[in-house]
């Protein structure tokens, strides 16, 4: 660390004006997806935000999959590893995942908790982000090592980082809902708010939402833990085909601008 309390993550960091946690307390509530959807709806909020996403869910990546970008090569220039790019040649959705190191893409991660926080270290220290308006950091379920790992690592940038929770409406993912916020309050990261996705069934006919589960437990949750509530998302069979569908684009047939805005119209709304 230098005489200014630099290190090479902040100075890395430097020019990321906001750093966005995104947690759950289980696996399968759409997590990954919201990430997703956060950093679409953050890029097309307007023509010159740039927007990163950092998946840190190392042993369940998915977020190059949702974007459509599985089996992108990742560039190591002198100035450290390039982030593969959803949207060609704007070059303002940036994107890192261990999914783009593993040599074929059903290959496991099997690593303890120091190999873990080392490849952290590596996405936050060596990844040529640039300048971003939003780094969307996805990570894995729970509060486990990289969770810690990451506020040890983004604490010299700590006034820049913010979390978002999300959650389903059942009582047990509220519970373990419940324990990120704990977390969150533990290492005092500023809660941006609650999200309660599968919250109801989007018909796909007519759009009328009912509600298979209970709904309204994110909100109350919120309510109660005194934490802004940011909405609720349905069960949308639309988005399960478009992220599954995501096809992964060749590197001359990479998206442009334009097209990224139509394809991901559904998520960004
Ligand atoms: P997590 O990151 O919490 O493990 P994912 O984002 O990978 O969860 O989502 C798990 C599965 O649920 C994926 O197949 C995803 O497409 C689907 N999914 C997530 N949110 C919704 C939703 N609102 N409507 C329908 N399917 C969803």
């Amino acid at each position: 660390m230098s005489a200014q309390g630099e290190t090479p993550i902040s100075r890395r960091l430097s020019k990321v004006k906001h750093i966005i946690i995104v947690c759950s307390g289980k696996g399968g509530v759409g997590k990954s997806s919201v990430s997703v959807q956060v950093a679409l709806s953050l890029y097309a909020s307007s023509p010159n935000t740039r927007v990163g996403i950092l998946d840190v869910d190392l042993t369940g990546p998915s977020i190059p999959r949702m974007l459509g970008l599985d089996g992108h090569p990742v560039h190591q220039s002198t100035d450290g590893w390039v982030p593969v790019y959803a949207d060609g040649g704007e070059a303002r959705l940036a994107c890192m995942s261990v999914a783009f190191l593993l040599k074929k893409k059903d290959d496991s991660v099997v690593w303890r908790g120091p190999k873990k926080n080392a490849m952290i270290r590596q996405f936050l220290s060596d990844v040529r982000w640039g300048e971003l308006d939003y780094l969307i950091i996805d990570t894995p379920p729970g509060t486990s090592d990289e969770h810690i790992s990451l506020i040890e690592h983004l604490s010299p940038v700590h006034s820049r980082l913010s979390g978002i929770v999300v959650t389903t409406p059942q009582a047990v993912a509220l519970l373990d809902a419940m324990k990120c916020i704990s977390f969150a309050r533990t290492v005092s990261l500023p809660l941006l708010g609650v999200i309660e996705n599968m919250s109801g069934y989007a018909c796909p006919c007519c759009g009328e939402i009912s509600n298979v589960f209970s709904t309204g437990g994110g909100e109350s949750m919120a309510k109660r833990e005194n934490i802004p509530f940011l909405g609720t998302l349905p069960i949308d069979t639309e988005l399960v085909t478009l992220l599954d569908a995501a096809e992964t684009e060749q590197e001359d047939d990479k998206p442009t601008g334009d097209e990224v805005h139509e394809g991901f119209r559904l998520l960004g709304r």
